[in-house]
């Protein structure tokens, strides 16, 4: 085949999307990718340039789909002073580990190279543009046109038959937009300007833990103790140091929970059932009827978890308020140190909490429905069942509890309540920002923003000609509800426009998904979309017409 395709970004999609699109019939001819950092294939949250040393990834070996090599494998066939530079131990590497970003970044580059040298092989004519940066997108008749500056802002422009347009996250350079607050912890080497200053952070998730841990490490460091413990121990001269933080419901993250992997099959709640509903049912009564199945799959999962809570005769919202009851009731870092015990027990003798097990497997079923909600619904998922979602599949490494766990006996972090209603003022103090929540008002000299990537909406989209030229255009709304759902794609991520070669184009730019994707953000997301669009792209040159459900 004589095609040519642009890759724009050079993270794990677009690494997915360069091995799914060497293994269709029709081969590209040409494949140029685009990468603005000065390394290829790292990403953003693997990056040194974004990342700091200590921050943990939370997808084990095992989870990561098909690359040339596993990562186990590539950790093992490292020199002992490469592992020690990537902080793991030999005999600490297995399939169920987790390692330092950074360490996946490395990991991930290498396999691109790998894929790299593989087209080469094949015949197929592949260049790697590091330190360019894509500036424009346009469609030009048949072709795609991308602008490009390279590191000396000469700018040049080329056409392709298709492009890629996997440029992950989106987060501003620096972070202190005024003196002392940050809107993101990213990079994370901006967080070094904090010293010695009592520190708010929004968010309990894992932005947030990213943010304590390098804080931490900035004022002091963690020391094993009692055997699988960990004791921090703050450097002289840091006892103004302390960290705050604030979420909507007080919680901390979970635990990683030991379960089979592959996943085993769903009985009540499977992707055939739920397409099904998605034909059957109107937007109108499509949530609640899906939850009605969820409702079923838990209970014969677990049914004394059922049984405990009342599932049975419990609304959506009814539900989302009793999974988080007993923890919203219980001091947050007692919870996390109960559950980090039974978690660490269950990984030791491979024993599945079933209810745990059965939530996970359906947050990816649900991620077929979503698109088809309407705003109402759309909505009122969003502040249920999605946040269950997120917090049973969000669970962390082991390490980073115990990272917490440490920090708080050392008096350097707390939890609190967000209450309805806070009000945070970021401009009137000369630093950091004041919480107001109407019955206190406490200033931190620091404060960070981490409840982690937002939706984005198509006044945001890096390429201004695709916005002039009405390609990526924001999802309709429903009327009365204007809800935060991204931009319009088709089932195979094409933009929805009027231009026939709109075809031509593929959006897999993570934070424009993420409304009706809410659960695209992940490396196994990255593998799944790359598939889409390879196969996409071998039946447009092989002249197939294929079919994918269809999407907004
Ligand atoms: C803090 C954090 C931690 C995470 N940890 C994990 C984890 O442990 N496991 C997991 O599965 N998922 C994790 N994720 C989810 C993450 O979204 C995905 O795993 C993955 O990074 C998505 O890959 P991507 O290639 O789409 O985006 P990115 O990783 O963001 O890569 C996009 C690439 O495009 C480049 N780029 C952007 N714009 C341009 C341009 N205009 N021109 C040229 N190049 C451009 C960027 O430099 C970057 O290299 C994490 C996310 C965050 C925010």
């Amino acid at each position: 085949m004589n095609y040519s395709v642009a890759l724009v970004g050079a993270g794990p999609t677009a690494i997915f999307s360069l091995q799914a699109l060497l293994t269709i019939a029709s081969l590209p001819a040409r494949v140029t990718v685009f990468e603005r950092q000065r390394r290829a294939g790292q990403g953003t949250p693997f990056s040194p340039y974004w990342s700091d040393p200590i921050m943990l990834a939370n997808i084990a070996s095992i989870e990561i789909p098909a690359l040339p090599q596993p990562l186990v494998d590539w950790l093992r066939s490292q020199t002992d002073a490469r592992l020690a530079s990537l902080r793991i131990a030999r005999e600490d590497i297995d399939d169920r580990a987790f390692y330092p970003r950074l360490a996946l970044g490395e990991y991930l580059a290498s396999q691109f190279m790998t894929l790299v040298s593989r087209a080469r092989s094949m015949g197929i004519e592949i260049e790697v543009r590091t330190q360019a940066t894509v500036t424009d997108v346009l469609i030009m008749g048949e072709k795609i046109q991308l602008k490009v500056s390279d590191s000396r802002n000469t700018e040049t422009a080329s056409l392709f038959d298709y492009a890629i347009l996997a440029t992950g996250h989106q987060w501003p350079s620096d972070p202190e937009v005024s003196s002392g607050y940050f809107t993101s912890p990213w990079p994370a080497s901006a967080l070094a300007r904090i010293y010695n200053r009592p520190v708010g952070i929004r968010g309990t998730s894992l932005t947030a833990i990213d943010a304590c841990v390098a804080l931490a490490d900035h004022h002091g460091e963690f020391v094993s103790a009692n055997g699988d413990e960990l004791e921090y121990r703050a450097k002289p001269a840091t006892e103004k140091f302390a960290i705050t933080l604030f979420s909507r419901k007080g919680v901390l993250p979970e635990a990683d929970f030991y379960h089979p992997i592959p996943y085993e099959p769903l009985m009540i709640c499977s992707a055939v059932a739920i397409q099904k509903l998605t034909f059957e049912c109107g937007p109108e009564g499509l949530l609640d009827a899906a939850f009605e199945l969820f409702r079923q799959e838990l209970a014969a999962a677990d049914p004394s978890y059922a049984a405990d809570m009342g599932l049975q005769t419990l609304t959506i919202d009814e539900f989302c308020t009793a999974y988080f009851a007993k923890r919203t009731n219980t001091d947050p870092f007692n919870w996390a140190r109960h559950n980090l015990v039974e978690a660490m027990a269950n990984a030791e003798r491979h024993v599945t909490v079933r209810w745990r097990y059965a939530i996970l497997r359906m947050h990816e079923v649900f991620a077929i429905l979503v698109p088809h909600l309407s705003d109402l619904d759309f909505e009122r998922f969003a502040d249920s069942l999605k946040t269950v979602f997120v917090d049973n599949y969000a669970t962390v490494p082991h390490e980073s509890i115990k990272r917490l766990l440490a920090l708080h006996a050392a008096k350097k972090l707390n939890v609190e309540k967000l209450e309805d209603g806070a009000h945070l003022d970021t401009w009137t103090a000369k630093q950091g920002a004041t919480l107001f929540d109407g019955k206190r008002r406490v200033h931190f000299p620091a404060f960070i923003e981490a409840t982690g990537q937002q939706v984005s909406s198509a006044k945001d989209f890096p390429f201004p000609s695709l916005r002039r030229q009405g390609v990526i255009q924001d999802i309709a709304s429903d009327g009365d509800i204007e809800a935060k759902r991204g931009i319009a794609i088709d089932g195979f991520f094409h933009p929805i426009s009027a231009f026939e070669s709109s075809h031509r184009l593929f959006c897999l730019s993570l934070p424009f998904l993420l409304g009706d994707h809410p659960f695209a953000q992940g490396i196994t997301s990255s593998a799944e979309m790359a598939q889409v669009v390879a196969d996409a792209i071998h039946a447009a040159e092989s002249g197939r017409a294929i079919s994918a459900a269809p999407q907004r």
